[in-house]
């Protein structure tokens, strides 16, 4: 068979969506092609770190324990940080459902599982262009060749050029994207389970909020995280878009702000950065969904927006709507329809996951939070910090004129309408995940 010639689905991109997608299509039989631009799996893509089993368990039934996962996250902790105070909140569990993997073992996992049933991959090749006849999508130009399919699932990540080129997606505006940087730190395995204190292949993860912003500076919408591996811990900070044009600092900035925290700098001691890298993470969420079908073509993963920014979740529900969109392939492919009517259908069942789910819950708070991004990422942190100062201290003034002088400084720091309008966020954002 040449398969350029005789292709039923030809995916573009090779990321976690893209390889879920052509697995559930070569499960079944079905001729699939997965044409990626980079040399080699996953090394132009990157992420902090953590992948959530839940979407593994359903692509590998049998073996997804297998995966070279670096520590499973039994310890979740999140940092307010003040400029020299921290205080963490930890959540620790006898069982995990997520763990460490590099990106480029995730990747190149995946593709060789796809490979061992028979999809066919092409890489070092970007797909330039799509092939419309009669409204219909049915195929892909590269740099080199046109090559012809029934179906194309456009799977190519945050710079999603063709889904924007098809007009199913528009182009994404500043407030609904995340410019992430990263870097990688070797530090040995004992270091590790030292300072960290784990055991085996138990890892931590960490989400830092707050202390970026320097004094007098404008306050970014970002946040701070960190991951333990195997004999590295990646830290990298996620910073709006809108922040980054509003406030002039360079992301890698806040990345350096991060490390020289006290409660961060004394884990990362002598390590050495072995890997710094830096990629948009899509955040607009179900306000900002794009159209997801039409005749000939679907769009998953971050090309679809489907990012869960809340809680640092893409490669599962890109994962999820891969397996989705193979389905819906192959269900095209018996009834030989490859029009809207019958493509339809991923949309219809994706709505009934906790992809779109989980979207919609979240809706609102981005976008409400960015507004209070101040409160949020200064003023409470700073509040905290005193209390905390105060809880921890003893003084001949006593408590109780502790408390009253925090609680005055607190109103007279605190209009009664900033008070008000965070309350209002708050209960906003709560009543859009609960009703
Ligand atoms: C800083 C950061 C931290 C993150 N942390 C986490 C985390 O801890 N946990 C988590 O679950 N998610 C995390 N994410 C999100 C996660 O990485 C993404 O949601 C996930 O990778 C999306 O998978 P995808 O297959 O849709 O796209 P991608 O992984 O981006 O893959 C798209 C692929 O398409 C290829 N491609 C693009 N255009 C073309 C073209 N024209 N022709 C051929 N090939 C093309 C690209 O080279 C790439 O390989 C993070 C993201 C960032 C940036």
């Amino acid at each position: 068979m040449d398969i350029k010639s005789d292709t039923d689905v030809i995916v573009v991109g090779a990321g976690p969506s893209g390889i879920a997608c052509a697995i559930t299509i070569a499960k079944k039989g079905n001729k699939v092609l997965v044409i990626e631009k980079a040399s080699d799996f996953g090394v132009k893509n990157m992420f902090g770190g953590a992948v959530y089993l839940e979407s593994l368990k359903e692509l590998f039934p049998d073996d997804y324990q297998n995966l070279p996962y670096e520590r499973f996250l039994k310890s979740h902790n999140y940092v307010i940080l003040n400029d020299e105070n921290s205080v963490c909140v930890s959540y620790n569990s006898k069982n995990s459902d997520s763990a460490t993997i590099t990106r480029y073992s995730f990747d190149t996992y995946l593709a060789q599982k796809a490979m061992d049933l028979g999809v066919y991959f092409i890489q070092n090749t970007t797909v330039e262009d799509l092939i419309l006849k009669d409204g219909n999508v049915v195929g892909v130009k590269t740099e080199n060749e046109e090559i012809y399919s029934k179906i194309v699932v456009l799977a190519e990540g945050f710079n999603s050029i063709l889904s924007e080129k098809t007009g199913l997606k528009k182009k994404t505006e500043p407030k609904d994207a995340i410019l992430g940087v990263k870097e990688t730190i070797r530090l040995s395995c004992e270091l590790i389970n030292e300072r960290f204190q784990l055991q085996d292949n138990e890892g931590k993860m960490f989400q830092f909020f707050g202390g970026l912003a320097k004094e007098n500076e404008d306050i970014p919408f970002a946040l701070g995280f960190m991951y333990t591996f195997k004999n590295a811990v990646t830290i990298g900070v996620g910073v709006s878009m809108k922040s980054l044009q509003d406030c002039k600092v360079k992301p890698y900035e806040y990345l350096e702000r991060l490390k020289e925290k006290p409660f961060v700098k004394n884990l990362l001691s002598d390590g050495e950065v072995i890997e710094y890298s830096a990629h948009s993470i899509p955040e607009g969420g179900y306000n900002e969904l794009p159209k997801l079908y039409s005749n000939g073509v679907l769009l998953t993963g971050d090309a679809a927006n489907l990012v869960d920014s809340v809680h640092f979740e893409g490669t599962n529900l890109g994962i999820k709507s891969g397996i989705i969109a193979g389905e819906v392939c192959n269900m095209a492919i018996i009834k030989n329809d490859y029009s809207k009517k019958t493509l339809k259908e991923y949309k219809k069942a994706l709505y009934k996951t906790f992809v779109i789910k989980d979207l919609k819950t979240y809706k609102d708070v981005i976008q409400t939070l960015f507004k209070r991004k101040s409160s949020i990422f200064s003023f409470y942190p700073k509040q905290i910090d005193e209390f905390f100062k105060l809880w921890t201290s003893a003084s001949n003034k006593g408590k109780k004129q502790g408390y009253k002088t925090f609680l005055k400084e607190f109103f007279f720091k605190r209009s009664l309408i900033e008070l008000i309008k965070d309350v209002i966020s708050f209960v906003k954002c709560l009543i859009g995940a609960i009703v």
